[in-house]
C-alpha cells in the first residue's frame, strides 16, 4: 500500500460494527438524540420516485435508447452537475471557470433533483465542519440509515443555520433561479424527453436515472463513512469505497478528500479512477480552469 499523495497513516478497514472514530461516541449511542420532524412532502417524494422507477419493469417502457439517454444524463448531471458543480466548484472552491461555464454546471446539478442548489452547498459544508458529529447533518454515527436517506426526511435542527454557510451564492441571480425552481426545471425536461421519445424516454431519463443518481450520492454520506479503507487518519469516519467512486465519478475516493478538503482531485493512487479530475484536467488543458487546487496547494494552505 502506498501512495506518492497519501499521508503517513497506514490503511484501516471499517465495518458497520466500527465504533465512532475520533468524536467518541459509538454508533450504539445515536437512539439517545432526539429524532427531528419528519417531512411530510420529502417523503412522499422519495416514495413516488422510487415507485416510478419500478415502471422501468414494464417491457413496454424498456428500449436501448431510452437507457442510453439515461446514462447520458447521469453522466451530466452526476458527473458534471453534482460531482463537478455543486461540489468541487461551488462547495469546496477548488477551480475557477468562467462564470457561463460555471452556471452550466449548477444548471446540471439542479437537474439531478437532488434538493436546492443552496441547501446541497451549506449542507455539505456543515457536514465538513462537524463530520460524524451532532452538528453534522447526516452523521453517520446514527447509523446506516439515517446518513444515507432518513436525515433528509427530517427537518434537522441545523437547517436554521443554512444561510450562515452559503453567503457567497445566496445573492447570486442563477443559483437563486436553480434554487427556486428545480422541480420546475425537473418537470420541463420531463416533458422534453416524452416529446423526444415517449414515456421509455421518461421512465428512463427521469425516474430510473433519478433513483440512481440520488442513491449513488446518498452512498457517498453512508457507503464512505462505514465500508471500504482509509488513507488518511482524518478525525472522521470517512472511507474510499471504490463501487461509490464508479458509481459517481469519483465521490466515492472519500477518505482521501476529507483529508484535503480543497484539493479538486479525489482519486490519489494510479488505480483510483476520479473521471471529474480528468475533466478537470481537460477544462485547464483548454484554459478554462484555473486557480486548480490539488493536493499539494491543499496541504500547504
Ligand atoms: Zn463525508
Ligand atoms: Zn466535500
Amino acid at each position: 500500500m502506498q501512495s506518492g499523495l497519501q499521508d503517513d497513516q497506514s490503511t484501516l478497514e471499517l465495518g458497520l460494527g466500527d465504533r465512532a472514530i475520533g468524536n467518541g461516541r459509538a454508533m450504539a449511542d445515536y437512539h439517545l438524540l432526539p429524532v427531528p420532524k419528519p417531512r411530510a412532502e420529502v417523503i412522499t417524494g422519495t416514495v413516488a420516485l422510487h415507485l416510478a422507477a419500478l415502471l422501468a419493469f414494464v417491457p413496454s417502457n424498456f428500449s436501448w435508447s431510452a437507457v442510453g439517454v439515461a446514462v447520458a444524463l447521469h453522466c451530466i448531471t452526476i458527473g458534471l452537475g453534482i460531482s463537478l458543480g455543486f461540489h468541487r466548484l461551488a462547495t469546496h472552491r477548488s477551480l475557477r471557470v468562467p462564470k457561463w461555464l460555471e452556471y452550466f454546471f449548477i444548471l446540471c446539478g439542479t437537474l439531478a433533483a437532488q434538493g436546492a442548489v443552496k441547501g446541497w452547498v451549506g449542507y455539505h459544508r456543515m457536514h465538513h465542519l462537524h463530520s460524524d458529529t451532532d452538528g453534522d447533518p447526516h452523521d453517520s454515527t446514527r447509523g446506516f440509515f439515517w446518513s444515507h436517506i432518513s436525515w433528509l426526511m427530517h427537518g434537522v435542527p441545523m437547517r436554521s443555520k443554512l444561510p450562515r454557510f452559503t453567503q457567497d451564492i445566496d445573492r447570486d441571480p442563477f443559483y437563486t433561479f436553480c434554487h427556486n425552481y428545480y422541480i420546475p426545471l425537473q418537470l420541463a425536461l420531463a416533458i422534453a424527453l416524452y416529446a423526444w421519445g415517449g414515456m421509455p424516454f421518461v421512465v428512463w431519463g427521469i425516474f430510473v436515472r433519478l433513483f440512481v443518481g440520488f442513491h449513488a450520492t446518498c452512498f457517498v454520506n453512508s457507503a464512505c463513512h462505514l465500508w471500504g479503507y482509509r488513507s488518511h487518519n482524518s478525525p472522521d469516519r470517512s472511507t474510499n469505497c471504490w463501487w461509490v467512486a464508479l458509481l459517481t465519478f469519483g465521490e466515492g475516493w472519500h477518505n482521501n478528500h476529507h483529508a484535503h478538503q480543497s484539493s479538486a482531485r479525489f482519486g490519489s493512487r494510479w488505480w483510483e479512477l476520479d473521471l471529474v479530475w480528468h475533466v478537470v484536467q481537460l477544462l485547464q488543458a483548454l484554459g478554462l480552469a484555473t486557480q486548480v487546487k490539488t493536493v499539494r496547494t491543499a496541504s500547504e494552505s
